[in-house]
């Protein structure tokens, strides 16, 4: 079996160095052969972003450039309708077949809101979860709902090992350098004049000063 592929999905506005920690560490934690980024388009979950998902693809690929094992996949974003994650893995496995292990990475918020997606129990025939910690979001039977509690506890596995042994239906979590930066964050010291250098790349604040982004609350 190849090796699994990472998928890491997210509104990404902006991308910061929480996403890219995320990514590189997953890497090594999960023995994965790298990280596909697929920016959302529409976002479902959420109120309108405040830049353009054109925007948003471009600040993800500016941040990950150079680096060989990151991809972008833009399909979310060139696509006209909402992007919901099952159809997205769907696609997916049409384009790299049936037996590659899938892993998507999703922080411990983000886990947390796993019930309510779109269809969001056909994600396990498609993909294994992986869930990295966050501050402020523990990852907990106690602190998720009871229908999510379940599915953790049936679809844990003891390690990461477990993801080569299938192509999806496993969920593992794994511990990655604590960074408490958030895109909401970001965008609020911007709306206020200061400064975020340091909390993102400068390839990516450069071209959110160009493009005059996020100057309005
Ligand atoms: P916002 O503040 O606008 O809600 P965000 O910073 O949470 O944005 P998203 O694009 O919504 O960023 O997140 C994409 C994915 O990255 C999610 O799975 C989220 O849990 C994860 N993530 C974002 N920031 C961090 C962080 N600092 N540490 C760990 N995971 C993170």
């Amino acid at each position: 079996m190849s090796e699994p592929l990472g998928l890491f999905g997210g509104t990404f506005d902006p991308v910061h160095y929480g996403h890219l920690r995320l990514a590189e560490e997953s890497i090594a934690h999960l023995g994965l052969g790298g990280v596909r980024w697929i920016p959302a388009g529409q976002p479902p979950h959420r109120g309108t972003p405040q830049v353009t998902a054109a925007q948003r693809l471009a600040m993800v690929r500016r941040a990950v450039d150079g680096n060989p094992r990151f991809s972008v996949d833009p399909a979310e974003v060139e696509a006209v309708v909402p992007s919901y994650t099952v159809p997205t893995l769907e696609r997916l496995r049409r384009e790299l077949g049936p037996d590659r292990p899938l892993v998507l990475l999703v922080g411990a918020d983000a886990f947390a809101g796993l019930a309510t997606w779109h269809r969001w129990r056909d994600l396990f025939a498609l993909a294994h979860v992986a869930v990295s910690h966050r501050p402020g979001f523990p990852v907990e039977p106690a602190s998720l709902t009871t229908e999510l509690a379940g599915e953790f506890a049936a679809r844990r596995l003891a390690d990461a090992a477990g993801l080569r042994q299938a192509p999806a239906g496993g969920i593992v979590t794994f511990a990655m350098t604590q960074l408490a930066i958030s895109a909401t964050q970001i965008r609020k010291l911007l709306a206020n004049g200061l400064s975020a250098r340091y909390l993102l790349p400068d390839e990516v604040l450069d071209y959110i000063q160009t493009h005059s982004l996020y100057r309005n609350p």
